[in-house]
Formats: structure tokens, sequence, C-alpha cells
């Protein structure tokens, strides 16, 4: 062959060289038959595990009935699950949307039209954070701010400023009459789960009241049961007045939302947004039962007693090998361990022992099983945890000798 052929599949990802097949519960399996434990759940998405009884029931009834309609029809489905949401958070209305970077959008462009229909058409900066994550749209690249995400693919959307997370001075410093809204992960996920401390989300809060400012969370990953409650927000003694939603919610179905307050929505009137496919049929059902299973009496708190079990679990581990792990950071099952040695080797030598984990930023590796785990399947996890710090602590070894 004269040149080497383009990949059919746009070359974006450093895929590892495996496929996946089936899964059942927290178990996959790969096309020659292994079997892995999934303690990266897709990114925090499969909450209920693969192949979940209730969700395959959920998306082949409707698939059975109608797929899509198209939003220029009432859409019974997106009746029910926003009436659920918005009963059980802050919100009093919600957009649906296909992904988390979308929910994005329409949180940037709500805040942005709040102001303009409030006579201000000049505030329209959203101040963000160092190290966050709000999608790979240009808007979305802009606010997260990642240097890494942005070359190449300027100009930079305008109207986001980024300050160092915890940092009150900063943050009063970079508020100016342009300011439309804050826009914060309660946990940073991509960033390396970096913890916000709840002094700072209550001071954010604050501030944004006393400057008129919309207070924006971004959930996608924290939320739907991931750290113990419903949404992470519930344990801040704060609330938004938008949340953008998504990974969970679906439980692999593409799914997101942008949930807000009445005030904070009454610019987005009829034609002033719109999505094609957001809150299909097919979407809504699934959606529907996932929320109806988070807020089962014991779901919650089975996150919680399984999330405080394997914070445990870890500390051990940690003690263990402490040449390989310096900290666990992180709430409920969304928990993260700083390494000492590179996060994407730890990630693949993890795989070679059958358990699929994440990488995030400041070189740690996300943990972030379905919310069904067992102890049992903790123990499972940091035994394989354990056995692959092993061979680090080996190799070390072999290097020192
Ligand atoms: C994953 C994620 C997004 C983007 O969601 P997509 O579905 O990939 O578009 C945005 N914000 C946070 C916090 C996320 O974790």
């Amino acid at each position: 062959m004269e040149s080497a052929v383009f990949p059919t599949v746009l070359p974006t990802y450093n895929r590892a060289d495996v496929a996946f097949v089936r899964g059942e519960g927290p178990y996959v399996f790969a096309e020659d038959g292994s079997r892995y434990l999934d303690f990266g759940a897709g990114i925090a998405v499969n909450a209920f595990g693969h192949a979940n009884p209730r969700l395959v029931a959920a998306l082949t009834a409707q698939a059975n009935k109608l797929w899509h309609t198209s939003n220029l029809y009432r859409v019974p489905g997106q009746e029910a699950l926003s009436k659920k949401l918005v009963e059980n958070t802050f919100a009093d209305t919600v957009f649906f949307t296909n992904s988390g970077a979308e929910a994005c959008e329409c949180a940037f462009k709500m805040a942005r039209r709040y102001h303009f229909v409030s006579g201000h058409p000049e505030k329209f900066r959203i101040i963000t954070f160092t190290g966050a994550f709000h999608g790979r749209t240009l808007a979305g690249i802009a606010a997260g701010g990642q240097e890494k995400y942005l070359e190449g693919f300027g100009p930079k959307v305008e109207g986001f400023d980024q300050v160092p997370p915890n940092d009150i001075k900063a943050l009063e410093a970079a508020i100016g009459p342009a300011t439309a809204a804050l826009m914060i992960e309660p946990i940073q996920g991509e960033g390396g789960l970096h913890p916000m401390t709840p002094e700072f989300l209550r001071a954010l809060r604050k501030l944004c009241d006393e400057h008129g400012l919309l207070l924006i969370f971004d959930e996608i990953q924290c939320g739907v049961g991931r750290t113990g409650t419903f949404f992470a927000y519930e344990q801040l003694g704060v609330t938004p007045d938008i949340m953008c939603v998504a990974k969970g919610i679906g439980g692999g179905f593409p799914l997101g939302a942008c949930l807000a307050t009445a005030e904070a929505a009454k610019g987005m009137t009829a034609g002033t947004h719109g999505s094609t496919y957001g809150g299909n049929p097919l979407g809504m059902a699934v959606g529907l039962e996932a929320i109806t299973m988070v807020l089962e009496p014991g779901f919650l708190e089975h996150v919680r007693t399984v999330g405080s079990y394997m914070r445990q679990q870890l500390a051990g581990l940690i003690a263990e090998h402490p040449a390989v792990f310096e900290e666990l950071r992180g709430q409920g099952l969304m928990l993260g361990l700083k390494l000492h040695v590179p996060n994407t080797d730890f990630v693949a030598a993890a795989r070679k022992h059958g358990l699929l984990i994440v990488g995030a930023g400041e070189n740690v590796v996300r943990l972030l099983p379905p919310l069904i785990l067992t102890e049992d399947q903790v123990r499972e996890g940091v035994k394989l945890l354990s056995d692959t710090a092993a061979d680090f602590d080996a190799n070390r070894k072999t290097a020192a000798a």
C-alpha cells in the first residue's frame, strides 16, 4: 500500500485495544470472553450497572411504541420526568438534551438571556474555575479553560473568565459590571476530583445574591446519587439557580438536562432554544425509570454505606502502598486516588488485572463504579487495585536493586 489508510473512526481518542461485547451489573465482558470489573461505569454513566433489567424493560417498552416525534408536539415523557425532577430538586423547570455539553450550552444561554430580559444585555460573562470541565463545544471548552482542549480551536468564545477554586479574593476581584453568572462543579470530575470546600460554595451563593448573578452548578458527573444524595448540592446547604445534569440520569442512554428556577429561566421563551432529539420518548422512558430507582427508599442510603465502606478499604490500600498512592479524594461513590506513579500507566496496568478505572487531572485515577455495587464487589475491586499497585512496588524494587 502506498500510504497509511486514515482511520474510519476519527482518531480523537487514544483508545485501549479492548472491545466489550456485553455487560451484567458491574461487570463487562470483552470479545475474547474475559471479564472486567467496571469501576469506570462508562465515565460515571452506568449508575445501575450494565443491562439493568428495569432500564432494559423501560427502553424496550417505549421502543415498541414510539421513538421520536420532535418538540413540535407535547411529549408526555418530558412532562412526567420534569415533574419528578422538579418535585425532588430546587428547580421549577427542565430543558432536556442528549448530552452534558448541551446541558451546559443551555445553561450559558439561559444566564445571558436572563440578564438580557432583565434590561442588562451588558451582563454576559460567566466566571468559571481552574480545572473545570464543561464539555467539548466551543463555549464548553472556553468555560473549561483548559489549554489542551482549546489549542487550535480559536478564537476562544468570548465571555468566560477563570479564577482558581477555593480563592474568594480572586473571585471577588474577577466580578465586574459584565459578569452574569458563576459556574462550578461542586466536585470537579475530569479536573482530578479536586474538592471544593463547602465554605467556598456557600460564599459563591452569597456573592451571587449580593451582585445579582446566577449560580450555575455543573452536576453532570457528581449528580444523580453519585455522592450519596440525589444531587451533591443538598449536602452543602446551598442551592443553585441553574444546574446541568447528564451522565447518570440516562443510566447509559444519552440524556442530559438543564434545570432552573422559574426566575433564572424567565428569558427562555418559545423560539429561544431548541433541539430536534432533546427529550425524545426513548430517553424520557429510561430517565424516568432511572430517577425512580435512585429515589426509591434505601437506594441513596446504599450509596452512602457502600461509599464509606469503599473509603475505609481504600484508606487501608493507601497505607499498604505509600509509594504508589498519595491520597484519597471524593465523596460517596465518586472517589479518586492521587498517585505517585503516572496515572495512565496505572489505568493500563489495572486493566491487565481485569479492573476498569478512569484517569483524571492532577495525576488522579477515578473510581466511579455503578451505584448498585455491593461490599463484596468493593473488596474485589480493592484487591485488584492492590495487585496493580504491587506491580509498581515490584518495579521500584527491581529498579533500586
Ligand atoms: C462529562 C461532563 C460534561 C460533558 O458531558 P458530555 O455528555 O460529554 O457532553 C460536562 N461537565 C461535566 C462536569 C462532566 O463530567
